[in-house]
């Protein structure tokens, strides 16, 4: 049976001794590694494949080009083989090879084409392709007609499946570390691989070729135009051709990748140009990577300028310099970075020298194992001095302020004494006169009398009310209820005359406050919510409330007032707060406020920081109510 196949012992005189066409012989070679690198970038793109259609689609490809281009070889490297024999090929057999050089290429794409290769499957792998080229060939070997009979030397048989089988896993070793790596040496990895299969594919054929004993027959037909060039030469050019079409796809796939690789960051160049704020982008040694137009506007630097110079030097003030590589330094060594991911306001400098004010966030990430730092910058110079001059008018506000309450409290104070002079002599002209005078002089001098009254206890609530601005609060722990409790008492007969009563449907908290000023709030606004009362039975409720919603947003702890009196109109809510501001006049009226009460308790309620404002119906009656800054202490 094995006799059949190869020769043992001597080989028989009259074997053929062939000759080799060389120039066949390069381009058989060429051929296999062409091949092998067309299958090779097909299972790399096979391994990125995004859907099954274009996975199915690559697969195929790929072991069309290799199948394909192993048998080429296979077929060239025969047809370069010149005998004193005449050959045909059988067209089946030859068919045959090639389609099971093309099944057994699509089997190791298969292996090949896993995320992840072990040195298990490369191995497996490599048999496969080693066995499936050696089938190939001796197939394709059975493919030819002569007079005469093959036989193969066992020791070089063996040795050209070893080399099929060790140059294949050679191949796909280089091949997957070239997938590991990637980067720049991608394709010298690809060619270096498919140079070490072609290699092994040939050196498979043609020791394949050197261990095949030709024998002929005794009455061996010989052909001596017989020539196969033309032929090897059109089918290398076919498989060349047929080669060229997945590496002109890949080519192609790999140009619309740029492309779209390009289109994004042009997309993200014009984001970034048409930013309001200054984008710019460092890398780990601190040089400039990117840089937007609004950063050349703000810093006076162009793009090209400063990329790849020292943010430090660019940007940053000389005395903060060393404080920026440190904080660089100190990031990159234990990952601390205090200012990242925080607004804060730093100062700046620009290209002409001037330093100003910048809102700065920086942003920090890792590319490639490379930290990248990301800064937004916006000039603040504007706000800064706009909050300058507030402060400027504030505190201006703040000192004219004072300086008419002290002028308040002179002038009230220094008023006193005159008009007690003229209240005593209209007194005395009174007592002494009251005979001379007549009736109309009488009526006359107890109406001056009352004016200087009345102009006395004006005089003394705005010596008051500019007591209230001046001195400071003596805060303490107040508990409302106490409180509210003892001004009962106070005003129990005033009460009592008025027929009214107070309600607190819940207990009041504790507060901190100044406490003889919040009792004089309350007392005031006790006292208007029955002065300015209708009703037979009038009732006054005192209550607090944790959270609600104001008209000029939402409060907390809020206290209220709230009366079942004659109502004020809304175009007053406002100017009720105002000093000496009377809603019902009745001049003559000895009961009579004098319109300072609620500018009493707005006073107040500012010195703790509170607010005040008043809901009404008329005819129904008011709800006072204000917070105290303090508010409720439990
Ligand atoms: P006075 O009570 O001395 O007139 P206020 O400053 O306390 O001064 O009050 C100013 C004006 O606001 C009052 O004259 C009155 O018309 C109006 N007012 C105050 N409280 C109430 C209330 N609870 N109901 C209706 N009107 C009120």
């Amino acid at each position: 049976m094995l006799e059949s196949i190869f020769i043992f012992g001597d080989l028989p005189l009259n074997a053929e001794k062939g000759t080799y066409q060389i120039q066949l012989v390069v381009l058989s070679y060429v051929i296999a590694s062409f091949a092998s690198y067309a299958a090779l970038s097909m299972a790399q793109q096979l391994v990125n494949a995004k859907s099954a259609i274009e996975r199915g689609l690559l697969h195929w490809a790929g072991a069309f080009a290799l199948g394909a281009g192993i048998w080429a070889m296979h077929f060239v490297g025969m047809l370069s083989y010149k005998m004193n024999m005449m050959v045909e090929y059988d067209p089946a057999m030859t068919i045959l090879s090639m389609l099971i050089a093309i099944a057994v290429a699509y089997g190791v794409l298969s292996i090949v084409a896993r995320n992840q290769l072990y040195t298990k499957e490369i191995i497996s792998g490599g048999i496969l392709l080693g066995l499936g080229i050696c089938s190939m060939h001796y197939t394709g070997m059975a493919a030819m007609k002569m007079d005469g009979i093959i036989r193969y030397i066992p020791s070089l048989f063996a040795l050209s499946v070893l080399i099929a089988i060790l140059s294949a896993i050679a191949a796909l070793e280089i091949a997957f570390a070239l997938a590991r790596h990637g980067g720049r040496y991608r394709y010298l990895y690809q060619l270096g691989a498919a140079f070490v299969l072609g290699a092994g594919i040939c050196g498979m054929h043609y020791t394949g070729m050197l261990g095949a004993v030709f024998v002929p027959d005794a009455n061996c037909r010989y052909d001596p135009n017989q020539d196969f060039d033309k032929l090897a030469l059109s089918v290398a050019g076919i498989t060349l051709l047929i080669l060229s079409l997945p590496l002109a796809a890949g080519i192609y796939r790999k140009a619309q990748m740029e492309y779209q690789l390009q289109s994004s960051e042009s997309k993200l160049r014009a984001m970034m140009d048409n930013a309001l704020d200054a984008v710019i982008a460092m890398d780990q040694d601190g040089k400039i990577t990117e840089w937007n137009r609004r950063a050349e506007a703000i810093f006076g630097w162009s793009h090209s300028e400063v990329v790849g110079r020292r943010l430090s030097e660019i940007i940053i003030p000389p005395e903060f310099r060393s404080l920026h590589e440190e904080g660089l330094r100190s990031f990159l060594k234990d990952g601390i970075g205090p200012i990242l991911n925080n607004r804060i306001e730093v100062s700046a400098l620009h290209r002409a020298g001037a330093i100003f004010p910048v809102e700065l966030s920086v942003s920090a990430y890792q590319l490639q194992n490379e930290h990248h730092f990301t800064a937004f910058l916006r000039n603040i110079s504007e706000r800064k001095e706009s909050e300058r001059q507030l402060l400027h008018y504030t505190k201006a506000l703040e000192r004219s302020n004072q300086e008419l309450d002290e002028f308040a409290y002179i002038a009230s104070h220094d008023l006193k004494e005159p008009l007690r002079g003229i209240q005593n002599h209209a007194s005395f002209l009174l007592e002494d006169y009251q005979e001379k005078l007549d009736e109309d002089g009488v009526k006359r001098l107890n109406r001056l009398i009352f004016l200087t009254q009345r102009m006395e206890r004006l005089i003394s609530d705005l010596l008051h009310f500019s007591r209230l601005g001046r001195a400071d609060l003596a805060i303490q722990k107040t508990d409302t209820n106490v409180m509210i409790d003892e001004i009962h008492q106070l005003l129990e007969s005033f009460l009592k005359e008025k027929n009214a009563q107070i309600r607190i449907p819940n207990p009041l908290p504790e507060i901190i406050c100044d406490r003889p000023r919040v009792t004089e709030l309350f007392r005031n606004l006790i006292t208007n919510a029955v002065k300015y009362n209708d009703k037979e039975e009038k009732i006054v409720e005192i209550g607090f409330i944790a959270h609600m919603d104001a008209p000029h947003g939402s409060e907390k702890n809020v206290f209220y007032v709230k009366d079942n009196g004659i109502g004020i109109k809304t175009e007053f809510f406002e100017e009720i707060f105002r000093i000496f501001k009377r809603l019902n006049t009745r001049a003559e009226d000895k009961e009579a406020g004098t319109g300072v009460g609620l500018t009493f308790v707005k006073k107040i309620v500012e010195r703790h920081k509170g607010r005040i404002w008043v809901e009404s119906t008329m005819g129904e009656g008011s709800v006072f109510y204000f917070t105290l800054e303090s508010g409720a202490s439990s």
